[in-house]
């Protein structure tokens, strides 16, 4: 009989309006887009341009800058200018905060440049002075043809709008946990500014959402929410999710799950860098994510077993990072000369135990031997045995029949 375990793959993609950033369209059922930031001073043209370029090559397929004054706005077109002049196309994308209306007003040229307008409708709001903030940005991507993005953050909520929610559950006959009222505020404060941006004149294909959190129950249940009560296109992230292994894993749990269930356009990983850190980790971290649950892919992935009592040399450890090390350093290359190598499967296992049988589930895979066993390393090619390798040169040998397989 045929189990559940005939189904492996994840819930149909929520349905939203597509949305086109710049060339890249966000939602509409297109592919999950991923995006990074940078943490340059954008009035640096030449440090922001050197790590949009970093991040852009190493697959961020949108880059948002920050903009919060005037001598930022008027470095936008440079750095839009000098990344075209080194082939790159990136469409970027402005975060503004308090002041947005005022520097797109001010500088059209970098409302020009930008693919799209972040809004913050914690400091930009919609209600009386504020109405007026909110209207000009929104009036100004309609102008430009730009789409904006309305992103709610818990970290800047809008304190009017969490007060009243507040105010209303308290006299209710059955009050929600205040952390409950945050997140339906949160939600509320995404959709009633988008409503507010189709009112002024945006269509709904310039609009996308976000609601971040960083806790990654909350963050579920807000997006969860959202996809549930509109078909914008949604821009997902868990906002302050940390340093290293914490920030990736926690931001792994909340998108992996909302992803499963079909909810994301787009996808961020804000992860805090080691001081003079690589930026780029939040790109190769979206990326990962998205080729190991299948939705797209980026580079050929290695399975790679954890190595245990079985493997007394460091043999397998080195030739797994070696792969790893080669593919990741050849993609540049890789991509032009063979299209369709990021579909390839590597595996490189510690013994028998499990070797072989993995090996033969990859495209090309090798077992080296463990503990006590023969000093040969069968090699698999599309889940057959191809041949033995043996003595000092395993690695290297293993390569150049990578190389080949690839070639062909
Ligand atoms: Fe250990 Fe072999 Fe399993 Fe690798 S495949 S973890 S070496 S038993």
């Amino acid at each position: 009989p045929v189990s559940v375990a005939a189904e492996a793959r994840p819930a149909a993609r929520h349905r939203t309006v597509a949305v086109d950033v710049g060339g890249i369209v966000v939602g509409g059922g297109a592919p999950i887009v991923v995006q990074s930031m940078t943490n340059t001073d954008t009035a640096d043209v030449a440090s922001t341009v050197k790590q949009v370029a970093a991040l852009a090559r190493t697959g961020s397929e949108l880059v948002r800058i920050t903009v919060d004054r005037d001598e930022a706005a008027r470095a936008v077109p440079y750095i839009r200018d000098a990344l075209m002049v080194k082939g790159i196309e990136v469409p970027l994308v402005g975060d503004f905060h308090y002041i947005g209306h005022k520097l797109l007003t001010d500088h059209p040229a970098c409302a020009e440049a930008l693919a799209k307008y972040r809004i913050n409708p914690g400091n930009v709001g919609f209600k009386d002075k504020r109405d007026k903030q909110f209207s000009t940005i929104v009036e100004i991507a309609a102008k430009y043809g730009k789409p904006v993005r309305i992103g709610a953050n818990w970290g800047s909520l809008d304190q009017e709008l969490l007060t009243r929610l507040m105010d209303e559950n308290s006299k209710s006959d059955a009050p929600l946990e205040a952390r409950a009222v945050t997140r339906e505020a949160l939600v509320q404060s995404a959709l009633i500014s988008a409503a507010r941006a189709e009112e002024i004149g945006l269509g709904r294909d310039r609009i996308i959402l976000s609601a971040k959190v960083s806790a990654v129950q909350d963050l579920i249940a807000v997006y969860r929410d959202l996809a549930r009560r509109s078909d914008y296109a949604l821009h997902l992230g868990l906002t302050e999710a940390g340093m290293g292994s914490k920030g990736i894993v926690a931001s792994s749990a909340a998108l992996g799950i909302l992803l499963q269930e079909g909810i994301g356009d787009t996808i961020r990983y804000s992860l805090t860098p080691e001081p003079g850190g690589d930026r780029s980790l939040e790109v190769r971290a979206a990326q990962e994510l998205l080729q190991t649950m299948g939705f797209r892919t980026f580079v050929p992935l290695v399975a790679a077993c954890p190595g245990c009592g079985r493997t007394t040399s460091t043999v397998f450890q080195e030739l797994a990072r070696d792969i790893q090390h080669w593919i990741t350093s050849s993609m540049p290359e890789w991509k032009t000369r063979y299209p369709g190598v990021e579909n390839l499967n590597v595996a490189v296992m510690g013994c028998i135990v499990n070797g072989p049988g993995e090996s033969k589930h990859a495209d090309i895979g090798i077992s080296l031997p463990g503990t006590g066993e023969t000093p040969s390393a069968p090699v698999f090619i599309d889940g057959e045995k191809a041949m033995t390798l043996k003595g000092a040169g395993i690695a290297d040998e293993f390569k150049t029949l990578v190389n080949d397989y690839i070639e062909r």
